[in-house]
């Protein structure tokens, strides 16, 4: 969960929510509409995709019939999060859902900060993570808490690389286990208000004044956390690492492609930050394609959708389908658009389609050699 999960979304949109859904086509092997080097917005739901960011709790029957429904797998992310369920709640539901939907589903757990002073914390979240990963763990989750929440006893704020930290990380990285890293927050939770790039995270941040960093300049800078995250990663050059909500490097795809060549071990995710995607690409559209293109093999795709653990009512379903369709629609074809975001009008990226094919799955499932026995319907 993070900045701008969730965006309202057009009538129009809300009206195609019913369109295409071919159960005989899967996994991109079958017949596509019009030329074979590009998808099509009709090819959403028959071409085989992974989520590799949603937050999902409690039954979630909906949301997952409407996941297969546009024939999407997903990473479900536990998160150290007081707007989510209890970690032993979450850990439950992931293992319960990934047991009811063979091959659809997968989950990261993450672990607890309490009692990080004790002695004994580094080698309980190690023992921990061992724990969730026999109960089938791809990855574990660590939060902006480390950096813009957790304090040591003298007031000061833990950073990611943290000593205590260290052993964790250390495990992770010698078991090669991925670590999901969310750490700090987008560029406008620093900025005053009027110069916040998109709507959705002046929203976010109104309703979370407690991240809301610009009103809090006693706390830790972006640069000051991310700076911990990138030292952290050089002591840990085999680490395989997922810089979700793109590395927090959202607002100049040159920063993302800075990161990704500074660390060859990590890939980002597009959760939640699509739309500054679509904001530069207001501006400098060949920019942000070059970008997905070049580093094709070091993109996945993830939403940051959240669900439960109440079952939504139809139209909030729709409004998951419609967000989903409109991302597809951003990246595989060149339609104009527009975004509740912000005020500029700008082209989908018409990306190939074996980039699609890759950000859209092959890169998820290389990384977390999940979904394995994912059944055809
Ligand atoms: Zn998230």
């Amino acid at each position: 969960m993070s900045a701008g999960a969730t965006r309202p979304v057009p009538l129009l949109l809300l009206l195609a929510a019913t369109a295409v859904h071919c159960a005989a086509a899967r996994a991109g092997s079958a017949a596509v509409s019009g030329n074979a080097e590009w998808y099509q917005l009709e090819d959403f739901a028959r071409t085989d995709k992974i989520d590799a960011h949603v937050h999902v709790h409690g039954p979630a029957a909906r949301f997952m019939a409407q996941a297969m429904a546009d024939n999407f797998r997903i990473l479900t992310i536990n998160v150290d999060s007081p707007d989510f369920p209890p970690l032993a709640e979450q850990q439950r539901e992931a293992v319960a859902l990934r047991a009811q939907y063979p091959g659809w589903v997968a989950f990261a757990a993450t672990f607890s900060t309490d009692g990080f002073q004790s002695p004994g914390w580094s080698a309980a979240v190690v023992r921990h993570i061992d724990a969730a990963r026999a109960q089938g763990a791809v990855g574990v989750k660590v939060w902006k808490n480390i950096g813009m929440v957790l304090r040591d006893t003298d007031g000061s704020y833990v950073m990611p690389d943290d000593p205590r930290l260290e052993p964790v990380f250390a495990h992770l990285e010698r078991e090669h286990i991925v670590l999901l890293g969310h750490q700090a927050e987008p560029l406008n939770c620093w900025l005053p208000p009027q110069k916040m790039t998109v709507r959705s995270d002046l929203e976010y941040f109104r309703g979370h004044p407690q991240y809301y960093m610009y009103e809090h300049p006693e706390m830790p800078t972006h640069d000051a956390i991310l700076a911990a995250r990138d030292r952290m990663l050089r002591a840990h050059p085999q680490l395989r690492f997922d810089g979700v909500h793109l590395a927090s490097l959202e607002w100049d795809v040159a920063r993302v492609a800075a990161f990704l060549d500074a660390f060859p071990q990590a890939v980002v995710d597009l959760a939640a930050r699509l739309v500054h995607l679509e904001y530069q690409a207001a501006g400098d559209p060949d920019k942000v394609r070059r970008f997905l293109i070049r580093y094709q093999d070091r993109i996945l795709y993830g939403s940051d959708l959240g669900y439960g653990p109440a079952e939504s009512s139809a139209a909030e379903i729709a409004t998951l389908h419609s967000d989903w369709l409109n991302d597809w629609r951003f990246l595989t074809t060149s339609e104009p658009m527009h975004s509740p975001d912000f005020p500029a009008a700008f082209h989908g990226l018409r990306l190939p389609r074996a980039v699609i094919d890759k950000i859209y799955r092959d890169n998820a499932e290389a990384l977390f050699h999940a979904w394995p026995a994912h059944a055809p319907r």
